[in-house]
């Protein structure tokens, strides 16, 4: 790690994209580097998945797996075929001029030739303690439906889920197989949803609404019983059984460090070309969350992230940097860059 001698390949964040990013791109002997990050508030290296307990669907762990430890396990696997990890934040980068400078937060800049940008999206929570501390423990809040809402836990169950948006939506749609009931609960009296998955909920015989409602508190100790709520309009309040919460208020991708220099959406997530993962910035790449506001699962984003590592790769044997040069197709050349 020094000023002076850029890294091929500098992989910001920790999750399934970033290190399968290292995977790929240690096994190709590109000595890779990973800020992995820190832990702030409920984000940790590791990213959501350190909020999931079982992932079932994950291909390879028919007994399942919970996500810290298949997260350990990547992580192993990466260090395992030498790959670097620092522990820290990434607080800037520096993407106008090559090599990059990618500055963390603690120790001195580095510079690097291309750099993968894995940092994921945080999952937006109410910000109640309740919420967060079952959210941590396993009590049955969650804010990944897809991820969670198969475990037996769930089964015939009253589950809430938060939210007035496609993800609500899409999150009350999946819970109706698994639920005895499923009860939206949103704080205004019209969804922002799309009509027509907002139809689907408010026509589904299994869901039903509870409009100009907050959740104020979460009830249980070691598992999720119920919910307190507040009408938004009369303020008063109420209490509702429930045997799992999901909260779909929306994600934030982690892009801040960035200070606009990579092109993003209008929902702040990172453009990437059709079935690539380079970005505005040559040699610049983007895998996981980060980019992805539809699927949002722990394979989609290791296969970005395997995506990512690949294409960085080639950008390097393209230039002559680092080893292993993997062939380039007609369909897919490198435009030249000064190095
Ligand atoms: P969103 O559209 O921003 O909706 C967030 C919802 O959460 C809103 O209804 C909002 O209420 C509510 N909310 C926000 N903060 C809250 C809080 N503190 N307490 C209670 N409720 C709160 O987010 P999203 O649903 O994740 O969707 C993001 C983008 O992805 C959208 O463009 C969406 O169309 C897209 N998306 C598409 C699909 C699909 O097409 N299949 C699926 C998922 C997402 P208010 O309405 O009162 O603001």
């Amino acid at each position: 790690m020094s000023a002076s001698t850029p890294e091929n390949i500098v992989i910001i964040g920790s999750g399934p994209a970033a290190w399968t990013a290292a995977i790929y791109a240690a096994r190709a002997n590109l000595n890779p580097l990973v800020f992995e990050g820190e832990p702030v508030g409920t984000e940790l290296p590791g990213g959501q998945l350190m909020l999931t307990t079982d992932i079932e669907n994950f291909p390879g762990f028919p007994e399942a797996i919970s996500g810290p430890e298949l997260m350990d396990r990547v992580k192993a696997q990466a260090v395992h075929h030498g790959t670097r990890v620092a522990s820290e934040l990434v607080k800037q980068v520096d993407l106008s001029q090559r090599p990059f400078t990618i500055t963390p937060n603690y120790s001195g800049a580095v510079t690097a030739h291309t750099v993968v940008i894995a940092t994921g999206a945080a999952a937006k929570w109410i910000g109640l303690e309740s919420e967060i501390r079952l959210a941590q423990q396993g009590g049955g809040v969650s804010a990944c439906a897809v991820c969670d809402g198969a475990m037996p836990f769930y089964r015939n169950k009253r589950l809430a889920v938060v939210g007035g948006g496609d993800t609500a939506m899409e999150e009350a749609m999946y819970l109706t197989k698994f639920a005895s009931e499923v009860v939206v609960i949103h704080r205004r009296d019209s969804f922002r949803a799309s009509k027509v998955m907002a139809n689907r909920v408010l026509t589904h015989p299994k869901v039903r609404v509870l409009w100009n409602s907050q959740v104020t508190e979460v009830l249980g100790d070691e598992f999720i019983t119920g919910l307190r709520l507040q009408d938004t309009v009369n303020g008063s309040t109420s209490e509702i059984e429930v045997g799992g919460l999901f909260v779909a208020i929306g994600h934030t991708p982690n892009t801040k460090f960035l200070g606009g220099q990579i092109d993003t959406s209008e929902h702040g997530y990172i453009k990437v070309a059709p079935w690539r993962t380079s970005t505005n910035i040559e040699g610049v790449y983007a895998a996981g969350d980060v980019i992805d506001d539809y699927y949002r699962q722990a394979i989609t984003s290791a296969g970005t992230g395997c995506m990512a590592a690949l294409e960085a790769e080639r950008w390097l044997a393209h230039h002559g940097i680092g080893e292993a040069p993997v062939l380039e197709t007609g369909e897919s050349s490198i435009a030249k860059a000064e190095v």
